[in-house]
C-alpha cells in the first residue's frame, strides 16, 4: 500500500484553510483522513474514523482540552473541519470509571460535552479515541487486516505479523464496552503503536498526523506483504455458462418479492471480476458464515441470498425458484432473529434479503434508494472480494451470530434506520417529456418526496443540461419509437429493479382549421399525443404486472379531450383518444392494482403553451392574453406546479382509478361528469 502522505501536498492544501483561521492540527487532521478516505482498501462509504486532541474555547472564552472526532454522517474521503466535533476530554475519560453505562446514555453524555452543540453527533468509537495518549488517532477497515483476522487462526497471526508493537484487542461490539476492553488492555502497555480489533479493524496513533497515517499503510503492507507470500489454493469455479436471462429480466420478478412490506430500489452490477468472485462453487456456505466486520452487517444483512439459475429455461420456472429462494431466506433470517433476540422489545427488520447474487450473472443489491442499494453493493462486492481471497489459502471465519445481531439491531443503528420514511422512498417514477415545464415541476414534486425519478427526453440538449445539473438520472427516449422506449426501460430495471409510476406526458400542440390540418401533420400530433402514451403504458405495465406489486399510469391529457377549442383539432382529437386510452387501461388492469388516471389541465405556460401560441390561442378566443390566462371561475393562473400537485395526489390515491383530475382554475364547459 502506498503512502501518500506529502509535505508539497499538505502545503498547498493547507493554504487555504489556514486563510479560515482553522487551527493547523485540525487541517493535519483533515489532509490525512481524506489520504485514508480515498483508498477503498482502507474504507468505504463513512467507514472507518479519525480523531486529534487540542485546546479550544467555548462560547463563554473559557479553554478546554478537548478531542475532534469524525462526526457520523461524514465520509473520510472528503471530510471538512467541520465534520469533525469538538467533545471535552476529561470528562469523557471520567465515564470509563462507572461500572456500565448503555450506549444510549454514552451518546447523551457525549453530546453533552460538545464544545459546539450543532456540530454532528461523534462516532461511537470516540471513546477509544479518547484513550489513547498519542494525539493523533486513526482507524480503518483494511481489507488486508480482514483478511488476517477472519481466519481460524487470525489471532496467532495478527501476532506474528504485529508482535508487541501493536495491541490485540479480541473482538467486542462497537461502543461502551469495546472502550473500557481497551482501556483496561491499553493501560498496560502504553508505548504500543497500534491496536488490532480482531474481526473488526485496526487503530494507528502518533504524535503528528503524519505518524500515524504512515503507522497505519506500514501496518497494512505488512499484512499485505504476508498474504502475498502465502500459497493460493486454486478455487473450484463454476463452470461459465450463459445464462437464459439478462439482468433487466430477473431484476422486476426479484424487485416483486422484495417489495411485499416496503418499496426498495434494486441496483444490478457485474463486470468480469465480480464474475469470477462469485462462481466459487461453495459460495453460498461460505458466505452464510458471516460479515468480515461487524458494521457490514447494516448493509449487506448477515447473509446475502445466493442464486444459481444456469439451468433455468423459462421465466415461469425462474419465478418459481424465486418464490421459493425467498420463502427460505424469509425462514433462515426468522431463525437467526429468534435465536439471537434477547428482549421482546425488538421487532424483527424487514426479513429480506439486502444483497442478492446470481451466479454467472452479477450482484443485485437493495436500499431504500438508489444511493443506498449503491452503497450497499460496494460493500458487499468488496467482502466477497475479501472472503474470496481469504478462501484461497485458508478459511474464511467470522465473529459469532450473536455478536453480528447484536450489531445488526443496535438500538443505535436502528434509529437511523428509522429516520428515513419519507412516503415515496423507493419509489421509480418515470416522466416522459421531463424536460418540459411541466415534466420537471413533475419530477421535482415526486423527488422532493423521496422517489427516484427517470427522466425521459427527445431533446438531447436539454438532456445534456440536466445532466450537467446533475439533479435527476435522465435519459435520451423518443417515445413514438417502442424500440427506443424498450431500450430505456432496459436500464431504468438494471439500474432501479422496476417502475411504479409513470407519468405519461411528452405532447404536442399544432394549431390548423379542420380543413387545412395536412395529413401528416394530424398524424404526427396523434403519434406523439396519443400512440406514444400507448408505448409507454404498455411496455410499463408489462414491467408493472411482472412485479407483481400493483403500479399507476398518470396521463396528460388536456382540457382540449372534452372542451375542444376552436383551430386546434388536431390536439384536442388525439387528446380525446388519450382520454380514452386512459380509461381503457384502468379497466384493463385495474385487477392487477394497476390503476390508471389523467389530469386535464389548461392554459399553462410551458414548451407548448408558448407567448407566440398564448397570443394566438387569445385571439382565436377574442380575449385578452391576460384574461386568456387567468379566465376561469377562481380568476386564477394555473401554473406547471399546480398539475405537478395533481399528478402526485393522484398517484397518492390508492383507491382511485379511470379518474381525471382538472387542474384548470375551474371551467364549467371543460368540467367532467
Ligand atoms: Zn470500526
Amino acid at each position: 500500500m502506498k503512502n501518500l502522505f506529502s509535505k508539497k501536498n499538505y502545503k498547498k492544501f493547507s493554504a487555504e484553510y489556514k486563510k479560515n483561521s482553522i487551527p493547523d492540527e485540525l487541517i493535519e487532521r483533515v489532509y490525512t483522513s481524506r489520504l485514508l478516505g480515498s483508498d477503498p482498501n482502507l474504507v468505504l462509504h463513512g467507514g472507518g474514523n479519525t480523531s486529534v486532541k487540542s485546546v479550544c474555547k467555548d462560547s463563554d472564552g473559557e479553554s478546554h482540552k478537548v478531542i475532534y472526532v469524525k462526526g457520523s454522517g461524514w465520509d473520510l474521503s472528503n471530510i471538512e473541519p467541520n465534520g469533525f466535533s469538538a467533545i471535552k476530554i476529561t470528562p469523557l475519560i471520567k465515564l470509563l470509571n462507572k461500572e456500565n453505562v448503555s450506549d444510549e446514555e454514552m451518546v447523551n453524555f457525549t453530546k453533552k460535552n460538545l464544545i459546539d452543540l450543532s456540530s454532528p453527533n461523534p462516532s461511537v468509537e470516540t471513546l477509544v479515541h479518547a484513550i489513547i495518549k498519542d494525539k493523533f488517532v486513526d482507524h480503518t477497515h483494511s481489507n488486508a487486516i480482514l483478511e488476517i483476522c477472519n481466519r481460524p487462526n487470525g489471532k496467532k497471526l495478527c501476532k506474528d505479523i504485529f508482535g508487541e508493537e501493536f495491541l490485540f484487542v479480541p473482538y467486542v461490539m462497537p461502543g461502551y464496552l469495546l472502550a473500557k476492553k481497551v482501556f483496561e488492555l491499553y493501560k498496560e502497555d502504553l508505548n504500543v503503536k497500534g491496536m488490532i480489533l480482531y474481526r473488526h479493524g485496526i487503530f494507528t496513533f502518533g504524535d503528528t498526523s503524519e505518524k500515524s497515517y504512515t503507522r497505519m499503510i506500514n501496518a497494512v503492507s505488512k499484512a499485505e506483504r504476508y498474504i502475498k507470500k502465502q500459497e493460493k489454493n486454486k478455487i473450484v469455479q463454476i463452470k461459465r455458462k450463459k445464462i437464459n436471462f439478462s439482468s433487466d429480466e430477473i431484476a422486476p420478478l426479484l424487485r416483486g418479492y422484495l417489495c411485499k412490506r416496503k418499496n426498495y430500489i434494486l441496483n444490478f452490477r457485474s463486470s468480469k471480476k465480480i464474475l469470477s468472485d462469485i462462481n466459487n462453487k461453495n459460495l453460498k456456505s461460505i458466505l452464510n458464515r458471516g460479515v468480515i466486520t461487524p458494521d457490514h452487517v447494516i448493509r449487506t444483512k448477515p447473509f446475502p441470498m445466493v442464486l444459481n439459475i444456469d439451468n433455468c429455461k423459462s421465466l415461469k420456472m425462474l419465478n418459481k425458484i424465486l418464490k421459493n429462494q425467498f420463502k427460505i431466506y424469509c425462514q433462515n433470517y426468522t431463525k437467526y432473529f429468534d435465536d439471537n433476540v434477547k428482549n421482546n422489545k425488538t421487532s424483527i427488520l424487514d426479513s429480506i434479503p439486502q444483497i442478492i447474487i446470481v451466479q454467472n450473472l452479477g450482484i443485485f443489491s437493495v436500499g431504500k434508494s438508489l444511493n443506498e442499494a449503491k452503497i450497499n453493493g460496494d460493500v458487499s462486492e468488496m467482502s466477497i472480494r475479501t472472503i474470496g481471497k481469504i478462501e484461497e489459502n485458508s478459511k474464511f471465519q467470522s465473529i459469532k451470530n450473536q455478536d453480528i445481531f447484536d450489531v445488526e439491531y443496535w438500538s443505535l443503528e436502528q434509529a437511523k434506520i428509522k429516520k428515513n420514511s419519507n412516503s415515496m422512498a423507493g419509489k421509480v417514477v418515470l416522466v416522459t417529456g421531463g424536460a418540459g415545464t411541466i415534466g420537471l415541476a413533475t419530477a421535482n414534486k415526486f423527488k422532493q418526496n423521496g422517489a427516484e425519478v427517470i427522466i425521459l427526453d427527445n431533446d438531447r440538449k436539454k438532456i445534456k443540461d440536466l445532466k450537467i445539473l446533475n439533479t435527476f438520472e435522465s435519459l435520451y427516449c423518443d417515445v413514438t419509437n417502442r424500440n427506443s422506449f424498450k431500450k430505456a426501460m432496459k436500464k431504468i430495471c438494471s439500474t432501479y429493479g422496476g417502475i411504479d409510476i409513470l407519468v405519461s406526458n411528452a405532447g404536442i400542440a399544432t394549431q390548423s382549421e379542420m380543413i387545412n390540418i395536412s395529413d401528416k401533420d394530424l398524424l404526427e400530433s396523434f403519434n406523439i399525443n396519443f400512440f406514444s402514451h400507448h408505448i409507454v403504458a404498455s411496455e410499463s405495465v408489462k414491467i408493472m404486472k411482472t412485479q407483481d406489486k400493483g403500479g399507476c399510469l398518470l396521463f396528460n391529457i388536456s382540457k382540449q379531450s372534452v372542451n375542444p377549442g376552436m383551430n386546434f383539432g388536431s390536439y384536442g382529437t388525439s387528446k380525446a383518444a388519450l382520454l380514452a386510452l386512459c380509461k381503457q387501461y384502468a379497466l384493463e388492469y385495474g385487477k392487477y392494482k394497476i390503476r390508471s388516471n389523467g389530469v386535464n389541465a389548461d392554459r399553462i405556460k410551458s414548451g407548448l403553451l408558448t407567448d407566440k401560441m398564448i397570443e394566438k390561442r387569445s385571439k382565436s378566443r377574442n380575449i385578452s392574453i391576460e384574461n386568456y390566462l387567468k379566465g376561469n371561475l377562481l380568476n386564477t393562473q394555473v401554473f406547471a406546479e399546480d398539475v405537478a400537485e395533481a399528478f402526485y395526489s393522484l398517484s397518492n390515491s390508492e383507491k382511485t382509478t379511470a379518474a381525471i383530475l382538472t387542474v384548470d382554475g375551474g371551467n364549467i364547459e371543460a368540467s367532467m361528469r
